[in-house]
């Protein structure tokens, strides 16, 4: 069995679908393929502004109304007969209205509201999308993915049963072997008492990857707008070089560093099992793309950036001189993790200890706050964190281009460096 993954900018329009049904169906095999799609486009954007509590009532209409028109002009164009598919969508959505009313908008119910909310994207996209591969004559099968990937009560970051998920998909292999596609949601999961969960914005890489896991699937392919995985963003290099082979462990580097082409959880399932994942272009499908497995180094050979904006630097010094010692960097990590926040580097010296963070207003305002009752704090705003893998003086040189460095961190691989974001 394969796994395949398309994100939502490979099924955000009626032409998106169609290019996307293509490269399914020139697929097919004598197993069943494993379809595994995001919510069309933009939509877990907007459905975030559903989650009670969050938009005006108007607003709130207003953007109902958007949802709806989106999907139901896709379906239209995609499906000739559409009364069937209308009438689908408008059970999702009638079920979405019953969810927004009923679910009580407090900070406390947030996490759980919001997976409750979102994700009707996922489950509106693949019924459109099932509903059509059949219309093409590829026999395909929806399947829930909250009967599927099994989680605890994590709301908003779910973590995975393991031992549910592969029964569930065990049982699913039992029943349909006489499909062509097995089509199911990325993203959203279920705990074993039916409530929904989702495994963290752009978490349909990893759900493919579970499956893939779970069902022991031959390979998992992430089809993407890019031709591969690139050594750099190309929002930031006009000369980006695509890597044809990646190590399992580099790619788990890189995903940590940030790299944003796969979702960082999605290489571990897929490594301890031995699958190779390939990234290949949806617009040039035919073109070989990059896959990651069982090699010793990447190929070709270089440099890799990673660029993160909207960075925080903090200086955290004891109040009365003392040293940094265990005590406050225990203090310290049990502030972050209470908060949910992760380090993207850290510097510690006799006196101050620094860490460099995503500037999340409300969560960076909260830690500096909480860190003041035990520490003075120092901070710069407005900076960016470079990762460079594979570093050579003359590439570091080219890239700070004559930016002031606050800090900089270097190993044999890695060089990483902070700077005033340009
Ligand atoms: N639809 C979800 C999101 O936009 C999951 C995904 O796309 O991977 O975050
Ligand atoms: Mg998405």
């Amino acid at each position: 069995m394969k796994v395949f993954k398309f994100g939502g900018a490979s099924v955000n329009s009626a032409e998106a679908v169609r290019n996307m049904a293509q490269i399914v169906q020139k697929h097919i095999e004598s197993v069943p393929l494993v379809v595994v799609v995001s919510a069309m486009g933009k939509t877990t954007n907007l459905l975030e502004k559903l989650v009670p509590g969050v938009s005006s009532a108007t607003e709130a209409a207003t953007l109902r109304q958007q949802l709806r028109d989106y999907h139901m002009e896709i379906a239209k164009s995609l499906i000739p007969n559409h009364l069937d598919i209308i009438e689908k969508i408008d059970t999702l959505l009638h079920n979405l209205d019953g969810r927004v009313v009923s679910l009580v908008p407090s900070p406390e119910q947030y996490n759980y509201n919001y997976d409750q909310i979102v994700s009707f994207g996922e489950l509106i996209s693949t019924t459109i999308i099932s509903a059509y591969l059949n219309t093409l004559g590829i026999n395909t099968l929806w399947v829930d993915a909250r009967q599927l990937v099994k989680t605890d009560h994590h709301y908003r970051e779910g973590q995975v049963k393991w031992e549910l998920t592969r029964a569930a998909c065990k049982a699913l292999v039992a029943d349909s072997m006489t499909y062509s596609v097995i089509l199911t949601q990325g993203f959203i999961g279920g705990t074993a008492d039916g409530h929904t969960t989702t495994l963290g914005r752009e978490g349909s890489d990893y759900s493919a990857s579970i499956l893939a896991h779970c069902l022991e699937a031959e390979s998992m392919t992430i089809w993407k707008d890019v031709p591969g995985f690139l050594n750099a963003d190309p929002k930031y290099f006009d000369d980006t070089v695509k890597i044809s082979q990646i190590p399992y462990n580099e790619a788990i580097e890189l995903a940590y560093y940030g790299a944003s082409v796969i979702h960082p959880k999605t290489v571990k399932p897929i490594q301890n099992k031995g699958i190779p994942l390939y990234i290949k272009s949806f617009i040039t499908p035919e073109s070989e793309g990059s896959s990651i497995g069982n090699y010793h180094t990447i190929s070709p050979e270089t440099p890799l950036y990673i660029f993160k904006n909207n960075q925080i630097l903090l200086s955290i010094l004891p109040k009365d001189f003392s040293f940094i010692a265990e005590e406050n960097l225990q203090v310290i990590f049990g502030l972050l993790n209470e908060l949910g926040i992760r380090v993207n580097l850290m510097q510690n010296s006799a006196l101050s200890f620094s860490i460099c963070i995503d500037n999340n207003p409300q969560r960076t305002g909260l830690l500096i706050e909480q860190l003041r009752h035990s520490f003075h704090v120092r901070y710069n705003e407005n900076l960016q964190l470079i990762t460079i893998r594979y570093y050579t003086q003359e590439v570091i040189d080219r890239i700070v281009a004559g930016r002031p460095v606050l800090l900089e961190q270097r190993s044999r691989s890695t060089e990483q460096l902070i700077v005033p974001q340009s």
